[in-house]
C-alpha cells in the first residue's frame, strides 16, 4: 500500500502538462492548455489541462481527473500502478509492495542513521578526538552553535562508533546495509567515516538518510559519501532541499551550489533556497526534482575552467527538464565562501542579482576568448552552443536561444537549424581554445607584439609605426597580424584562428601596456646590436688573435648600449621572459 502523503507528494510533483502532452498536442491558453479529446476523439480543442488544479476536463464528454485518472483511463492501469508510473516519472521511489498494512521494511535503516546522526553530532561537541573537526570549522568560520543547527557531526577513528551502536541495540547487519560500518576482507568490521567531518543528508521528509563526511588533514577522497542504500539515492537527492524546498517556492528560485560548505555558508548568510548535487554532477534525476520545486536555477559555481565545465553541464541537464537557467560570476578567484567571509552577504546577494541567462554566459565567455572573430572560431563557437539549444525542451526558450546563436554567430536561421538537426557529434563542453593540441604558441617579443596589436588605439597605431607583418618569423603569428591589420580575420587558416583566440584569452595579463611597448619598443631598437652580436659570436672561433680582441672588445660595447636602451632587462634572458619578470 502506497502511503497517501506519498500519493498526494508525486502528485504535486507530477508536470500534467508535460505527461499528457506527450499524447496529445496541447496548445496554451491563458494559464491553461487546450487539446483534441483522446476521450472521445473530438475534432476541436475541447479538451482542457489545467495545470494550476493539477487536472485535465473535456467540455464534451466529460471526461476528468488527475493525472492519475489519466494514466488509469487512457492506458487501463490500475491506481498504484498509475502511481508508480507517475513516481517513476518525478524520481520519487516508492517502496516495493509489503502487504497490505505492513511496516515500512527500510524502518530499522532510518532509525539507525538517525541513531548514528545523534551519536556523531555528540562526538562534534563533546569528544577529545574532535578537536581537528571543531579547529576547522572555526577556521572557517563556522561557530558550534552553527554546526549544531546544521547538524554536523565528527565520526571519530577507532571502534568507539560500533560500541556505541552495538550498546544502543543496533545490529551488525542493520549498520552495514545503511552503509554506516565496512566488513574489512578478513570479515572484521569497522565505521565507514573514520576521522571525519560529517554533513547529514535529508530526504524530502527531512529524515537523515546519509552523511557525507570531509577529511580532516590529508588523505582521499576528500569526500565521502554514503553508499546507495534503500533509503539513499544520491542521484535522486539534494542536499539541504529538504529546507531549501520552503525558500525556493518563495523565492521561485533555487540557488545551485557545489558542495556543501558552499550551502551552510549561503543559509548562514541568509540565503534559504540553496542546495547542491552530492559529489557528483548534476543528474536528470535530480534537475527533475529541482523542476518540481521551482521554475528557475542559478548556477553558483566557481569561475575557474573546471567550474564551468560542471556549470554548462548543469546547465544543460536542467534546461532538459524545462527550467530557467541563469548563472551567477564571483569575483575571480572567489567560491562562495570565501566571497560571504571576505565581503559579506551582500556581495553574494549582488552576484545573484546579476547572474545572467545561461546561453548569453556562454555567449559572453566564447566572445571574451575571441571565438567570434574569426570564421573557424565561429564554427567551434557553434559547436560549443549547439549543444546547449539541443538540451533546451521548453519551445519559447529555445526559440530564443536560437536567435541569439544566430546573431553571435553570423549564421543564418536555416543553417543553423539544419545544424540542430544533424547527428550531434562529440558534444565539447570545454570553453578554452584547446590551442595546446594544435600548435604551441612561442612565448617571444612577436606575442608581445601582436598582444598590443590587439589591445586597439593608440596601441594598435603604436604597434604599425614600429613593425610590419614581415617581421614577424612565427607564421601563425604573421598570418594574425595581417588579419588584425587587414581587417580579415575571417580568412583565417584554422591554426591562425585558434591562435588569434589564444591570444584574445590571453590578453596582457598583469601588465599594463604601456610598460608592454617600453619593453617591445626597447628590444626592437636593441634589435640591430643584437644582430651584430651574433654575428660576432660567429666570427670569434674562426678569428686571428688580433681579431679576437677587437671583437670581445666590440661585443663589450654593444652590451654596454643594450643596457643602456633596456636598462629594466636581461638581455640574454629577454626572449623567454615577459615584462618585468
Ligand atoms: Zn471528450
Amino acid at each position: 500500500m502506497i502511503p497517501d502523503d506519498v500519493i498526494e507528494q508525486v502528485r504535486d510533483a507530477a508536470d500534467i502538462v508535460g505527461i499528457i502532452g506527450e499524447t496529445v498536442e496541447l496548445k496554451r491558453s491563458g494559464s491553461d492548455y487546450r487539446g483534441r479529446c483522446p476521450f472521445h476523439g473530438g475534432t476541436h480543442r475541447n479538451f482542457a489541462v489545467i495545470p494550476k488544479k493539477g487536472m485535465f476536463y473535456c467540455f464534451v464528454c466529460h471526461e476528468a481527473g488527475d493525472v492519475y485518472t489519466f494514466f488509469m483511463k487512457r492506458l487501463g492501469m490500475d491506481y498504484p500502478t498509475a502511481v508508480r508510473e507517475v513516481a517513476r516519472r518525478v524520481g520519487i521511489t516508492i517502496p516495493e509492495r509489503s502487504g497490505p498494512t505492513g511496516p515500512d521494511p527500510r524502518e530499522p535503516l532510518f532509525n539507525a542513521v538517525a541513531t548514528a546522526a545523534d551519536w556523531y553530532a555528540r562526538q562534534l561537541r563533546e569528544s577529545p578526538e574532535a578537536e581537528s573537526a571543531r579547529t576547522y570549522l572555526e577556521s572557517r568560520h563556522v561557530t558550534m552553535e552553527q554546526a549544531q543547527v546544521g547538524g554536523l557531526g565528527f565520526g571519530p577513528r577507532g571502534s568507539g562508533f560500533l560500541d556505541a551502536m552495538k550498546g544502543l541495540g543496533l545490529r551488525e547487519e542493520v549498520l552495514l546495509e545503511a552503509g554506516l560500518i565496512v566488513k574489512r576482507e578478513d570479515g572484521s568490521k569497522v565505521p565507514r567515516f573514520r576521522g571525519r567531518l560529517l554533513f547529514p543528508i535529508h530526504d524530502l521528509r527531512s529524515r537523515v538518510v546519509a552523511f557525507s563526511g570531509r577529511i580532516l588533514g590529508e588523505g582521499e577522497p576528500k569526500y565521502l559519501n554514503s553508499p546507495e542504500t534503500p533509503i539513499f539515492h544520491k542521484g535522486q537527492l539534494l542536499y539541504n532541499l529538504h529546507l531549501a524546498k520552503h525558500g525556493m517556492r518563495k523565492a521561485e528560485r533555487a540557488i545551485l551550489v557545489e558542495g556543501q560548505f558552499d550551502v551552510l555558508r549561503l543559509t548562514l548568510a541568509g540565503v534559504e533556497e540553496v542546495v547542491a548535487p552530492l559529489g557528483t554532477g548534476l543528474t536528470d534525476d535530480q534537475a527533475a526534482l529541482l523542476q518540481r520545486h521551482t521554475p528557475h536555477v542559478i548556477l553558483l559555481y566557481d569561475s575557474d575552467d573546471p567550474g564551468l565545465r560542471a556549470t554548462f553541464r548543469a546547465g544543460d541537464v536542467l534546461l532538459r527538464h524545462k527550467l530557467r537557467v541563469s548563472v551567477a560570476t564571483l569575483p575571480e578567484g572567489e567560491d562562495p565562501d570565501t566571497l560571504v567571509q571576505n565581503k559579506g552577504a551582500a556581495a553574494l546577494e549582488q552576484a545573484i542579482k546579476d547572474s545572467v541567462d545561461v546561453l548569453e554566459r556562454k555567449i559572453q565567455i566564447l566572445n571574451r576568448k575571441g571565438f567570434f572573430g574569426t570564421l573557424p572560431g565561429r564554427r567551434r563557437a557553434l559547436d560549443r552552443l549547439l549543444p546547449t539549444i539541443r538540451a533546451t525542451t521548453d519551445p519559447v526558450t529555445r526559440d530564443f536561444y536560437i536567435t541569439q546563436v544566430c546573431e553571435a554567430a553570423k549564421i543564418g536561421r536555416p543553417a543553423l537549424l539544419r545544424e540542430l538537426e544533424s547527428s550531434p557529434g562529440a558534444a565539447t563542453d570545454d570553453l578554452s581554445p584547446e590551442l595546446s593540441t594544435v600548435v604551441q604558441l612561442p612565448q617571444n617579443i612577436e606575442k608581445w607584439w601582436l598582444l598590443l596589436l590587439l589591445e586597439g588605439d593608440p596601441w594598435r597605431g603604436k604597434v604599425l609605426e614600429r613593425i610590419k607583418a614581415a617581421d614577424l618569423q612565427f607564421p601563425p603569428y604573421r598570418a594574425v597580424f595581417t588579419g588584425v591589420v587587414a581587417n580579415s580575420l575571417d580568412e583565417l587558416e584554422p591554426v591562425p584562428a585558434r591562435t588569434y583566440e589564444a591570444l584574445r584569452a590571453t590578453g596582457l595579463g598583469p601588465f599594463l601596456a604601456d610598460e608592454v611597448f617600453e619593453y617591445v619598443a626597447g628590444n626592437l631598437d636593441g634589435e640591430p646590436l643584437k644582430a651584430e652580436l651574433r654575428e660576432i659570436d660567429r666570427k670569434i672561433p674562426l678569428a686571428t688573435g688580433q681579431e679576437q680582441e677587437q671583437l670581445v672588445e666590440r661585443k663589450r660595447e654593444i652590451w654596454n648600449e643594450l643596457r643602456v636602451k633596456q636598462p629594466r632587462y636581461k638581455i640574454t634572458g629577454g626572449r623567454k621572459g615577459a615584462p618585468g619578470s
